[in-house]
């Protein structure tokens, strides 16, 4: 679909940019002196699209390895990208009892322990298959989701892989809980846990995987970062938003559009929306968008800017599933454009501004752009 049919059809676009995804990955890459990029495309690639992103990563920048939270996840993306020398990663704890499928489709689950390294070797007995899970070793150093806490656990499982013929080593790693934010001392911690931990198993460091966003752009001096596995920054934003400037340009790679489908008038007096919270206090010219929650404008976003012909307009009153009204400056057109999130003129509305509008992050309200919304590739 391209813009204009998104924008005729359903009146939303969300826009990404294969340049600027391009651009970052390779800046990162550049920043981190990493020799290999996991590029991360959980939950969608962040809300702009597994498998666009994964073609792109693959077709312009060679980058052969992608991590995914889930097995549906795995599998939507190893259909697009069949390829061999494709590996696919999944980062979160996964079933046991999924072992076989997973060897099967070539999806690299992290496992967490020692237990369930002899669960899914279970499992493969009882389904008789000979087929290989790559599988890399978790070490826990501070998340506290996943991952061997021990030196004995950690070393265990590395033999367990090693001897077994239903498994292979793909990799070993950790990731960090503070590496963006202002507590070097948590960060220092995880990074010489992780560092006792494979001291002596003689697992090659090209093995290893530590750096997430935080680590790549802040750490790159202190942490090893030959393999990066990144996302936030691929999309182009930083994930400490203000606390730390990001030390490299990072181009932002979605936008999201609107169109306003009705303008009327809003006399003095009236109000509007759920609960009528908001009330004219003199005549003034509104604007329907179809947009709402549903398509992931979170309600506490009630009150943003929106950038209409270059100017900051409202969202006046509450958000609803489906539909909002912005306040305007003047009688426009129906079917002038609305930018929620990018450019409009001289004017900027970045997804940190809404991120810190709302209280949250930016990964929280991208990955809330719900299918309803068109992907629509501006390059
Ligand atoms: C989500 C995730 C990442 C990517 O984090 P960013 O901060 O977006 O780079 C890396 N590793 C693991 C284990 C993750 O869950």
């Amino acid at each position: 679909m391209d813009k204009n049919e998104a924008l005729t059809r359903r009146g939303l676009a969300f826009l990404r940019s294969k340049a600027a995804l391009v651009h970052n990955a390779r800046e990162t890459i550049r920043h981190a002196k990493a020799k290999r990029l996991i590029a991360v495309i959980k939950a969608n690639a962040y809300g702009h699209g597994d498998a666009w992103a994964a073609r792109t990563l693959y077709e312009q920048l060679s980058v052969k390895d992608f991590a995914v939270a889930t097995v549906d996840e795995g599998r939507r993306v190893r259909q697009a990208m069949p390829e061999k020398e494709v590996s696919v990663i999944l980062l979160g704890v996964q079933p046991f009892e999924l072992a076989v499928e997973m060897a099967a489709t070539r999806l690299a689950p992290v496992a967490g322990s020692f237990d369930w390294l002899l669960a899914a070797k279970k499992s493969f007995e009882e389904a008789g298959s000979s087929d290989v899970l790559s599988v890399h070793l978790a070490v826990d150093t501070g998340m506290g989701r996943v991952g061997a806490k021990t030196k004995e656990e950690l070393a265990s499982m590395v033999d367990f892989v090693r001897h077994d013929p239903n498994f292979e080593l793909a990799g070993v790693m950790t990731h960090f809980a503070t590496a963006d934010e202002d507590n070097q001392a948590y960060y220092d911690q995880q990074l010489a846990d992780f560092m006792n931990m494979v001291a002596g198993l003689e697992i090659p460091e090209k093995y290893w995987h530590l750096a997430n966003s935080g680590t790549a752009l802040f750490h790159d001096q202190e942490a090893p970062t030959a393999t990066i596995r990144v996302g936030s920054v691929l999309y182009g934003y930083n994930p400490a938003m203000a606390k730390r400037p990001s030390p490299i340009q990072l181009q932002p790679v979605g936008s999201l559009v609107g169109r306003i489908w009705s303008v009327h008038r809003l006399l003095k007096g009236e109000s509007l929306s759920y609960g009528a919270t908001y009330t004219a206090s003199k005549d003034e010219w509104v604007g329907t968008v179809p947009i709402g929650y549903a398509d992931g404008l979170k309600r506490s976003l009630a009150g943003m800017s929106v950038l209409v012909n270059g100017r900051r307009q409202h969202v006046l009153g509450r958000i609803t599933m489906d539909q909002i009204v912005i306040s305007l400056p003047e009688k426009l057109p129906v079917n002038t454009e609305v930018t929620f999130i990018g450019r409009n003129g001289q004017e900027e509305n970045t997804i940190e501004d809404l991120a810190r509008f709302a209280q949250t992050i930016p990964h929280e309200l991208l990955t809330g752009i719900s299918e309803r919304v068109p992907r629509v590739d501006r390059d």
